[in-house]
């Protein structure tokens, strides 16, 4: 073997940048880049293959469980996200070996619905993690129907491409958190005559991803133009979960319970308990049709849950006992300056009650937890050992 020339693709020393010699041979640094990326795509390939198989599939308890380490409460929700994903990613195990005349399991795509702050982003991210799929957050108030400003809805699986490092077929199977689904309701309850851009004409838009056809989507977002090249996705095993505050939705729940049970009056829903629960815990489709969506996109979405209300109580442990809460990335944050830092109980009330004042939810206990830090923050080092009060 020749000493200047790269044993793989044959080019000379001055050819390339680098020649690496091994024992008997030679590589140059284009052929060590080549390599890696076979290597790389091919340990993907062996990940995949292993997410694929009902053995390696997460049981709905298991989903749970993981799910439990990282949000507070939300039990109802958890339970159903984690029956829907399970069904799904079985589901696709299923299409995968079908045979020609066996039925036909469709998708279970879910609705999230829960004020600001109470987990519903948290959730859809956790999952995406624990399944180890790609995952995208999109905001649907981004979204316009194509023609005008804003983006077209096949932005959103541009996004989710690009978390999937532009691999068509882990993107295939990813899932696509669709935040503020609410905002693009109709405006009202009859079809207008004009037409509603913000609204309708983006549900229109999103049904065709929903139903699981092939998209032309631009590589790099943003709008599409004649020359640009597409890549084509599959959306039909992709799992979408949207999530809203649906503001308003409990006095339309109300409405129809009142008007659909003779009999059933406020006494009855009060009698039950807390209202609100109750009430929430009877939703259904046609309350999210009054609200403004369209019954094709609500047939797209089968499950529909709502994630409860975060007391004071959950507000504190949101604190403290999630795996990465906010008090243990703060006690790490000032470790790495050996400082030892201690959040005492009226500490984290005080941070809580500041933050229901808010009215931002769990999202909201970063910030005043920095606030309150701030000075610590500041002066970092001058103190071995803080307490906070
Ligand atoms: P939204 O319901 O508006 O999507 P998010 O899921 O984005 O709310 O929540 C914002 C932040 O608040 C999260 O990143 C998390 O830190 C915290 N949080 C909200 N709800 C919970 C919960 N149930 N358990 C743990 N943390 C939560």
């Amino acid at each position: 073997m020749q000493s200047n020339q790269c044993s793989f693709c044959g080019r000379s020393k001055s050819e390339v940048e680098m020649l690496v010699s091994g024992q008997e041979a030679y590589i140059c640094n284009q052929c060590i880049g080549q390599a890696y990326s076979i290597v790389k795509e091919s340990d993907s390939d062996t990940k995949n293959n292993k997410e694929l198989s009902l053995e390696n599939l997460k049981k709905p308890r298991e989903i749970k469980a993981f799910l439990d380490e990282y949000v507070i409460g939300q039990d109802r929700a958890k339970k159903q996200l984690s029956i829907a994903v399970y069904n799904h990613y079985k589901r696709l195990l299923y299409t995968e070996k079908k045979e020609k005349n066996d039925v036909e399991l469709e998708k279970s795509n879910i609705i999230m619905i829960g004020e600001t702050g109470t987990g519903k982003t948290l959730l859809a991210k956790t999952i995406a993690r624990e399944l180890d799929v790609p995952f995208c957050i999109v905001d649907a108030t981004v979204l316009t129907e194509a023609g005008y400003v804003g983006e077209d809805v096949e932005s959103i699986l541009s996004r989710l491409l690009m978390m999937s490092d532009y691999n068509v077929e882990k993107a295939e199977k990813g899932i696509v958190f669709i935040d503020e689904i609410d905002k693009i309701a109709r405006k009202s309850d009859n079809p207008s005559i004009t037409r509603d851009v913000s609204g309708e004409g983006v549900q229109q838009g999103l049904l065709k991803l929903l139903e699981g056809s092939i998209i032309n989507v631009p590589p790099q977002g943003g709008r599409k133009h004649p020359d640009q090249k597409y890549i084509q996705i599959n959306t039909q095993n992709i799992l979408f979960i949207a999530g809203g505050a649906f503001d308003g939705i409990q006095d339309i729940i109300e409405r129809r319970l009142n008007k659909q049970v003779i009999g059933f009056n406020k006494e009855k829903i009060e009698k039950a308990g807390d209202k609100e629960e109750y009430v929430l815990s009877e939703i259904n489709a046609i309350d999210l049709r009054a609200f403004g969506l369209i019954p094709e996109l609500l047939g797209r979405f089968p499950i529909i849950t709502y994630l409860d209300k975060l007391t004071k109580e959950s507000m504190i442990r949101i604190m403290k006992e999630p795996k990465n809460s906010i008090v243990k990335q703060f006690v790490e944050l000032f470790k790495m300056d050996g400082v030892e830092l201690e959040f005492t109980e009226s500490a984290v009330n005080t941070i809580v009650e500041e933050t229901l004042e808010k009215g931002l939810g769990a999202r909201g206990l970063r910030g005043t937890t920095e606030k309150f830090l701030e000075d610590y923050m500041y002066n970092v080092g001058s103190e071995k050992k803080i307490t906070l009060l």
